[in-house]
């Protein structure tokens, strides 16, 4: 297949010479290339020449309610008449102020502060360095190591892969890395047979019981992406786990981190993943799709106590981190008016609508006898497609464009985590077109 655009017949060749893509082997994309886009509207991208494709993967989860949202372009365009950035330290502004006040009410009880980053890997820096300097402040120094889920995902500089269990980043960086330790995924694809989900869960919660009651004395914090494993290939599991984790972190005077980048911001049904558990983690990481999917922006909202602990005369018990685009105003305002929307379009409701029709159309799909596993939490779907082909993934993607979608399957794990104003009628394209690929790759 080719995707050479007569509109712009160039574009391809001037991106693979002056551009670096990201998470990519460039060479690949000489017999696999680019897509250029040109514009994007709801659930649709557009290329050059005018051909679409829906965007299933809600470009790379962080799309809440299409591109080219004008409720969202409107604020932004409003603030950029008034103040594009200053810095935040030593200097505030009202759409900072007003997002930590509205996440203060909207996040689970207890979470009053929020610290600002510019992506995902930087949240979780911000709550590793903060949640060991915390124990420093508290008079357990000793306490600075830290443990993940397997096949956890928090992100890709130095200090966010020690706690991401990817081997293919193991390999390439370890020895740059302080590799934390893991403890099982209550994944419940892993259950044996006759056990269910949440026997599962509470299994592996026994596990986590086990490493904490050994280590405690050196762990700081238990970083975890609650409910859905994205990067894993959207592995569920049941809320009990979470719940039985917060109770073993606050009996071993371990801090639980939840990073909820990917699952926030209603992608699992609730606003924040943890609420499904009723727990108040001790950090809460957002990212991605608070902005709505425009501006890259990042919060780590702490509980009073890790606060007060850093509350002094002396510099040195301060906080000690800054980006310069901390606390953005134009990246606060997309993410207010992202508030806005879920206010006064009841979207968790609406999504829950959602939800169940996408299920109803995707039924041919999970009866598809090549098809296994297939699962579903609020706005996020995933299957397993039996193949002979090694590079299922790669195909998929090229079949998917053809047939107008964006697909990106990991590994042999297709999903679906749409932009939340995907219509019925494009939720029937996306089965039909998916079911199609799947067919003439199995
Ligand atoms: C995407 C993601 C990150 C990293 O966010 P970036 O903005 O890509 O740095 C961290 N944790 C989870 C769970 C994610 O899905």
């Amino acid at each position: 297949m080719s995707h050479s655009s007569p509109n712009n017949p160039d574009i391809l060749s001037r991106s693979l010479s002056a551009v670096w893509h990201p998470c990519s082997q460039m060479k690949h994309y000489e017999s696999f290339p680019l897509v250029p886009i040109t514009r994007g509207q709801g659930v649709w991208l557009y290329d050059f020449d005018g051909k679409r494709y829906l965007d299933t993967v809600s470009s790379w989860w962080v799309n809440l309610f299409g591109h080219c949202n004008p409720r969202i372009n409107a604020a932004i365009a409003d603030q950029l008449g008034k103040l594009e950035h200053v810095m935040l330290a030593g200097f505030t502004h009202e759409p900072v102020v007003r997002l930590s006040e509205r996440l203060r009410e909207l996040a689970p009880a207890g979470l009053g502060h929020c610290f600002y980053g510019s992506d995902g890997a930087s949240a979780t820096e911000i709550a590793l360095k903060m949640s060991a300097h915390y124990w420093r402040n508290s008079g357990s120094p000793g306490k600075t190591q830290f443990i993940s889920l397997q096949n956890s995902y928090h992100g890709e500089t130095l200090g966010a892969l020690s706690v991401t269990d990817v081997a293919l980043f193991r390999d390439a960086y370890g020895a740059l890395i302080a590799q934390q330790a893991t403890v099982p995924s209550p994944d419940w694809r892993d259950a044996e047979a006759g056990e269910c989900a949440e026997a599962y869960a509470l299994r592996c919660a026994e596990a986590l019981e086990e490493h904490l009651q050994r280590h405690h004395e050196r762990l700081a914090a238990f970083i975890v992406e609650p409910l859905v494993q994205g990067a894993a290939g959207m592995a569920m599991y049941h809320p009990a786990y979470l719940k039985r984790a917060r109770e073993l972190c606050s009996r071993y005077g371990v801090h639980l981190i939840a990073d909820e980048i990917a699952v926030g911001m209603g992608r699992t049904g609730t606003l924040f993943a943890c609420e499904q558990a009723g727990i108040t983690p001790d950090f809460l990481l957002i990212s991605k799709g608070i902005t709505g999917g425009y501006l890259p922006l990042s919060i780590v909202m702490t509980a009073d106590e890790i606060y007060r602990a850093f509350y002094a005369d002396e510099t040195a018990r301060g906080f000690l981190h800054s980006h310069s685009y901390t606390g953005n105003p134009l990246a606060c305002r997309a993410a207010l008016a992202t508030l806005d929307i879920f206010e006064q379009d009841d979207v968790l409701n609406a999504n829950r609508a959602k939800s169940a029709a996408l299920n109803r159309i995707a039924q041919p799909l999970r009866d598809h006898p090549r098809i296994r596993d297939f699962r579903n939490t609020g706005m996020i779907w995933a299957f397993e497609v039996d193949t002979p082909h090694a590079d299922f993934a790669r195909r998929c993607f090229a079949l998917g464009l053809q047939n107008e979608l964006l697909l990106r399957p990991m590994g042999n794990t297709v999903y679906f985590m749409p932009p939340y104003v995907i219509t019925e009628d494009e939720m029937q394209l996306l089965v039909e077109r998916t079911l199609k690929i799947v067919k003439a790759l199995t």
